[in-house]
């Protein structure tokens, strides 16, 4: 699809005169070249229905209306973008959606049934830092499970889901992150790449999430003893762990009791919520 008779981004928000606002996590991708590069880290996307949440100005929006996904279903929480969403919209001949909503409280299968639902969808999106890791944990742990996510957060966090045990990164995010997708960093962005700048670096992780997931209950135990587990991570688990169980329960799930959190991989950690869960 053809989107070069739209105005550049930079102008579309001159002519709008739109600033970013901090308290919304604004910082914009406003070169197409980058924009696109995100976009074929999540290929294949044929006939594939994505979800957005904040689309902002629209150049990873733009991105992906050229890519060959279906349906583009873009969520904004800042009205100020609309008018320039709904022109992009208009331009997309029917493949794009806008929502204007909080990300946090949409209900993704209603959103994504008429184009397929979970298993067609993934989910694409430069995340304002503020939302970005509870939205992870609810696409991750809740009852909407898409195909795939190719996501942007700052480096830092990106680091952390990907993160093996015995390393300084490793912890909750990891453990749930791995015990549910396969998880790949593809690509650092430089905090220049964004008008405004952030402080910190960017990186973008593709997550495919696993067929064969635990049931809901397990993955519920999961979240409560990673919680408990790196919540005092300099602990030994027969202590950090005495509320669901202590060491009776590290003896049942093979785990050493006088380990600590940091140490013990995510097939550990599933076995402590399997004995949780039963
Ligand atoms: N996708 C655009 C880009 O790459 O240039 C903008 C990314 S910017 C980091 C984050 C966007 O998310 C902003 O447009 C912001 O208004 C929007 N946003 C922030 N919180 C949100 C929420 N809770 N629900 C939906 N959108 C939100």
């Amino acid at each position: 699809m053809n989107l070069d008779h739209l105005p550049s981004l930079r102008e579309a928000l001159n002519e709008n005169g739109l600033a970013a606002k901090k308290s919304f996590g604004q910082h914009f991708l406003l070169d197409l070249n980058l924009t696109r590069k995100i976009v074929r880290q999540a290929e294949p996307l044929d006939g594939a229905c994505v979800l957005e949440v904040g689309p902002g100005p629209g150049g990873l929006t733009r991105a992906l209306v050229e890519s060959p996904a279906a349906h583009v279903i873009a969520i904004e929480k800042d009205a100020r973008f609309v008018p320039l969403l709904n022109e992009l919209s208009e331009a997309a001949l029917g493949r794009m959606t806008l929502v204007e909503a909080d990300a946090l409280s949409i209900d993704e299968a209603q959103l994504t049934a008429p184009f397929g639902g979970a298993t067609n969808t993934h989910i694409i999106s430069n995340l304002p830092y503020n939302v970005g890791t509870p939205l992870l944990i609810k696409w991750l742990t809740g009852s909407f499970t898409p195909k795939a996510m190719t996501l942007m957060f700052q480096k830092e966090v990106a680091m952390r889901t990907a993160a093996k045990a015995g390393s300084a990164a490793y912890g909750r995010l990891s453990v749930i992150s791995q015990a549910l997708a396969e998880v790949k960093v593809v690509m650092q962005v430089p905090a220049r790449a964004f008008t405004p700048p952030p402080k910190v670096e960017s990186a973008v992780v593709h997550f495919r999430l696993l067929a064969d997931r635990p049931p809901p209950d397990r993955i519920a135990a999961l979240e409560t003893v990673t919680a408990h587990a790196f919540g005092q991570r300099r602990k030994m688990l027969r202590s950090s762990l005495r509320p669901l169980g202590g060491e009776a329960l590290c003896r049942d799930a093979e785990i050493d009791p006088d380990a600590r959190a940091e140490t013990i991989p995510v097939e550990g950690f599933l076995r402590l919520a399997k004995r949780i869960a039963a």
